[in-house]
């Protein structure tokens, strides 16, 4: 298919590879694949692929030099594939610009699930089509007139509670790490508070969701960050 979205694969177990090509051929994807950080990087620039999945451990480089190389020159969606437990790695990746993980072994549903959902993110961003208003299940959201709705009802949210659902908002669907929230809503002299956080977020579910204590859109991902769900 000359319209499917083509797909960068820079791995360099070829299990992994042979799994990847298998689940992105049987939905219809193009994709390439690179095998060491340095041909990663080349074939980012030469075939400007629609997405990039890439794998942290390179023979060559380390998978962070790929990332930082591509975002100089590139808003390409890049979800990283790393072992789990490595949260670290995972923020380091995410706080050098990549858009999201998943953990090995991962499912195919949900390795298909985050493709979808970050080509989608990437064509909204391109085409411009960001609305003001902004909406997760009940939740609705108006950036410009800074209110919101959970169904008809409006939400008081005092000003960092908002900075916070506002930053969320800008990043839906993706994992944003601690740092990154901390650093946008208060600021880079906060970027190790992470209580300020976890105080807030609860106060945001509390206003938002239905049920605070399992939360459906504003999502801890463990070790890492948080994700608004977009469903
Ligand atoms: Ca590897």
């Amino acid at each position: 298919m000359a319209n499917a979205p083509e797909i960068l694969i820079v791995e360099d177990d070829p299990q992994i590879r042979r799994f990847l090509r298998a689940t992105l051929a049987a939905e219809q994807f193009r994709y390439h694949e690179a095998v060491t950080a340095a041909e990663g990087i080349a074939q980012a620039q030469a075939r400007q692929p629609d997405l990039v999945l890439l794998d942290l451990g390179l023979p060559d480089q380390d998978g962070l030099d790929v990332i930082r190389a591509i975002r100089r020159s590139s808003q390409v969606p890049i979800i990283v594939l790393s072992a789990r437990g490595q949260e670290k790695d995972k923020i380091e990746a995410l706080d050098a610009g990549a858009d999201d993980y998943v953990s090995k072994p991962f499912a195919v549903g949900e390795l298909l699930a985050r493709v979808r959902a970050a080509l989608r993110r990437s064509a909204t961003i391109r085409d411009g089509a960001e609305g003001t208003t902004f909406r997760a299940g009940d939740i609705a959201v108006n950036l410009d007139a800074r209110v919101v709705h959970v169904g008809n009802v409006e939400v008081h949210l005092t000003p960092i509670e908002f900075r916070l659902l506002e930053a969320l908002v800008r990043h839906a669907g993706k994992v944003i790490t601690q740092r990154q929230l901390l650093v946008e809503v208060w600021g880079p002299q906060h970027s190790e508070q992470g209580q300020y956080l976890r105080v807030y977020m609860t106060q945001l579910r509390r206003k938002l969701e239905a049920d605070p204590a399992r939360p459906r859109f504003l999502r801890t991902e463990p070790g890492v960050g948080y994700r608004l769900v977009v469903e």
